[in-house]
């Protein structure tokens, strides 16, 4: 293989992964990956990926409060949020964002959640990983009015028309697993709607194992699968592909 992919999108710190994560590291380069970029959801897993960053330069550390995890999360827990961003132990303010799946009532407590880490984000300028779940209308809307930093829609599971939306916002797409499912359907037309220089391929494990491992545990190595078909669906070279993903990396977290 003549090019290097990213993950920008793994849980590494989850129990499930981080008890085997030498293994998932190991067979992440095999497979030709050159950076993983490891998502923690709350301060213990992010004290966990600093531990482990000591000895593996391969992974970058982002920490965001998702909003899923509303009711665990101290007001504390923010100002030290802030305090890792001035050290600059982090390279991204995420997972962050709404997500109505399961609870659509607390809507209004995810949106405080949501804005209070964009203006931090906005403050130090770091860019920020959104997680958009049943929530597009609430989501854009609160991008428009309160970011003015970089953003990536993480795991992306919209339409093509919402995707031009954020791609005129200035916004990233991070394509996952499901663009490769049986019933990927519109999700299909999503990539030829995104320039080449806004997008990226990502885990998300351990959930959403691309196709044909679905239904397996998902880990950084699968991301190919998910990549080769963001080439064959924009008829373009591996190669090219892989190397501008490299460069949107660098550009987005300005490394
Ligand atoms: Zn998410
Ligand atoms: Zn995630």
């Amino acid at each position: 293989m003549n090019y290097k992919l990213i993950d920008t999108h793994a849980h590494l710190t989850f129990d499930r992964l981080y008890s085997r994560i030498d293994q998932i590291i190991a067979d992440a380069k095999a497979a030709g990956f050159n950076k993983i970029l490891v998502i923690c959801t709350n301060l213990e897993e992010f004290y966990r990926a600093k531990e482990y960053q000591k000895k593996e330069s391969m992974i970058d550390i982002a920490l965001g409060f998702h909003p899923g995890d509303l009711e665990d999360i101290k007001p504390s827990d923010l100002k030290e949020l802030e305090q890792i961003i001035s050290n600059k132990e982090i390279i991204a303010i995420g997972e962050i964002g709404l997500d109505y799946h399961y609870d659509h009532t607390i809507a209004d407590a995810q949106k405080e959640l949501f804005i209070k880490q964009i203006d931090l984000a906005n403050r130090y300028g770091y860019p920020i990983l959104i997680h958009m779940r049943d929530a597009t209308k609430d989501t854009l809307d609160i991008l428009k009015e309160h970011c003015k930093t970089k953003f990536l829609m993480h795991c992306y599971s919209g339409s093509a028309e919402t995707a031009k939306i954020v791609i005129k916002m200035g916004g990233y797409i991070s394509f996952a697993g499901p663009l490769t499912f049986k019933n990927a359907r519109g999700l299909l037309d999503v990539p030829a709607v995104v320039p080449m220089d806004r997008m990226f391929v990502e885990s998300d494990s351990p959930f959403l194992t691309p196709h044909p491992f679905r239904g397996k545990e998902n880990e950084p190595k699968y991301v190919t699968y998910t990549f080769d078909k963001v080439a064959e669906l924009l008829n373009v070279d591996k190669k090219v592909l892989a190397d501008q993903m490299q460069k949107n990396y660098k550009t987005f977290f300005t490394l």
